[in-house]
Parts: structure tokens; sequence; C-alpha cells
């Protein structure tokens, strides 16, 4: 009896000597980054560049996972459940905030379930359409979805995702309900509107700035204050007298737990990562502003994930979409 104590204490005083070890030497193997779409899209992009350069520093690879499905939050469902030790973080966007009313049931608690890590980029959005689609600018697509309102399609990743929140608010300036087709990323979803499967799209420049440079698909507007100079010939919405603003910010997170000497070196990694010039040029080419140091922190993205929150709610509410 005495002895089988003895050895308990022992075994636990070894495992927390051992995972303040492991917390010290983080991380001593790869870590997995979950990019909740699938592959090809702008998250995926955007993970794919801050993986590589938070590789570099953390001496470890980070390994991109593509776990796609119900908007972004499947594969936030997978982070919220993983161990606590930093080995499985998320990428994810807006999504996040807005998820919180959208979904009347999340298999997590967004404010609850995460350790926040820090901002990454922001990125307005485009709307473009498939390459024969017959409308060459806005109110020729708005009069198009208008004739054709019973066939046309519109593309999204899902409720939840960036392109379903930009289409909600597209079809509640053109008060025009269209159907909508949902992928498990735009990444896909691009595929299709350049093989002319399905009409138009909203996503972010970071994949569609390269298409629409090289005129393989159709641009009707970008949702930035002012036009960017990656493509410049495209109108923002407000010139073309749509009250129509939209910035997509992305957010690293880990499972809420997780020890803060290994959030700390995450923070480290990322904040590295976003200052890396090859990263920031990378960026630019695709029209996305890397968050700056003091963006990519836990307090300005748990402060970001809240204000998300209170600004969505009423504005989804209004619009009473909501998925099971
Ligand atoms: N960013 C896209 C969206 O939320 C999805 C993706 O990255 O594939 O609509």
């Amino acid at each position: 009896m005495k002895r089988s104590l003895i050895a308990a204490v022992f075994a636990a005083v070894s495992l927390i000597a051992g995972g303040a070890a492991a917390q010290q030497q983080f991380p001593s193997r790869p870590i997995t980054l979950i990019v909740p779409f699938a592959a090809g899209g702008p998250t995926d992009t955007v993970g794919r560049v801050i993986a590589e350069a938070m590789s570099r520093d953390l001496g470890q690879q980070v390994v991109v996972e593509n776990v796609g499905g119900a908007g972004g939050t499947t594969g936030a469902a997978r982070v919220a459940n993983a161990p606590k030790d930093g080995y499985t973080i998320l990428l994810w966007h807006i999504g996040m905030a807005t998820s919180d009313t959208l979904y009347r049931r999340l298999p997590y608690q967004t404010l609850n379930s995460f350790a926040h890590i820090g901002l990454v980029t922001e990125v307005p959005m485009t709307i473009i359409g498939r390459p024969r689609l017959p409308a060459s600018d806005l109110n020729g697509l708005i009069d198009y979805v208008k004739r054709n309102a019973a066939t046309v399609t519109m593309a999204n990743a899902g409720v939840g995702s960036a392109s379903h929140l930009c289409g909600m608010l597209f079809m509640s300036q053109i008060q025009q309900a269209v159907t909508t087709v949902p992928y498990p990323g735009t990444g896909p979803a691009m595929t299709d509107i350049l093989g002319d499967q399905v009409d138009f799209m909203c996503d972010q420049t970071t994949t569609t700035t390269p298409q629409i440079q090289t005129g393989s698909v159709k641009a009707y507007l970008v949702t930035s204050p002012n036009r960017l100079e990656q493509i410049p010939n495209v109108k923002t919405a407000k010139e073309q007298g749509m009250n129509f603003e939209l910035g997509i910010w992305h957010g690293v997170w880990a499972p809420a737990g997780t020890p803060q000497p290994v959030v700390d070196r995450l923070v480290r990694a990322l904040q590295f990562a976003l200052g890396e010039r090859p990263v920031a040029q990378r960026f630019a080419a695709l029209a996305t502003s890397p968050s700056k140091k003091e963006e990519a922190t836990p307090a300005a993205l748990e402060a970001k994930v809240r204000s998300e929150i209170a600004r969505w709610k009423p504005l989804i509410q209004a619009a009473g979409v909501y998925a099971d």
C-alpha cells in the first residue's frame, strides 16, 4: 500500500517534470496547422505562407492539414478538441466570429475553447464570375442575376465562410436571393468558376488577384474602401453605388488550456513570420496585408473576436440566416 503510494507520487512528479521539460523544448516535433477549408483557397494560401516562415523560426516543420466542411467549423472543432500542447493549431478568419451567431449549435465554445495566438492578415474580397458569364460590369451582373434568379448559382465555402458572408451582403444589397452552392473551400469553387460550372462568387483577393490579372475570370467589384494597385481596373463597391465594405481578417488559435510558455513561443513564431520580407512581398502581390506586430498578439486577436461577434450579431439576426 505504502509502496504503491510512493510509486504514484513518483509517477506524478515525473509527469509534471516531464511536462515542464516538454514545454521548455517546445516544439520538439512537427506542428499541424489546421486550415479549415480545402487546398487551393485563400485561407490555404495564407496558411502555407506563414507555416513555412514559422517553421524556420521554430526549427520544426509546421505542416498544413486541410480540414474543410461546415464553413470552417469542422476544422475549428478539431483544434478545440486537440491535446492542449501547441502541436495542433488553427488558422481561421472572420468566420470564428460570425459562426457564433450563424450556427444554432457549435461543436465548441467560440470564446472558451481556444487560446488566442494573434492576428495574421486583413484582406478584401472581390466578386468574380465565370469567364462566359454574359455580364461585363456590376450593373450587368445585377441585371443578369435578377433576370435569371431561378437558375443563377453563387458558390461559397459553406455557412460561416467569408464567401458566404460576402454573398449574403451582396444579396441583401440587390434584394435578390439566389441559389448558393457550398464547397469545402473556395479553391474547388474557383475550379468550377474557371470551368463555367457555377456563375459567380465572392472570394478574397489572395486567390482572385492572379485570376483577375490574367483575365481568366470576370471581376465586378472589390470590397476595399479604395481600388487596389494589383487590380486597378476593378472598381470598389462604393464607387458603383453599393454600401458594401468588407475586410476579412485571419487569426491563429491553439486549444484553450495550452500552457502559457507554448502560447508565447507560438506568438513569437507568428510575429517572426509576419516580419519576414518574402512573406510581406508574397502577401503584397496578392493584395493581402500582413498584421502588424502589435496585432499579432493574443490580446489583439481576442479583442477582435469579441468586437466582431458584437458587430455581426445584429446584422446576421436581421438577415435571419441560421445553420444547424
Ligand atoms: N476563404 C474562403 C471563404 O471563407 C474559403 C477558403 O479559404 O477556401 O470563403
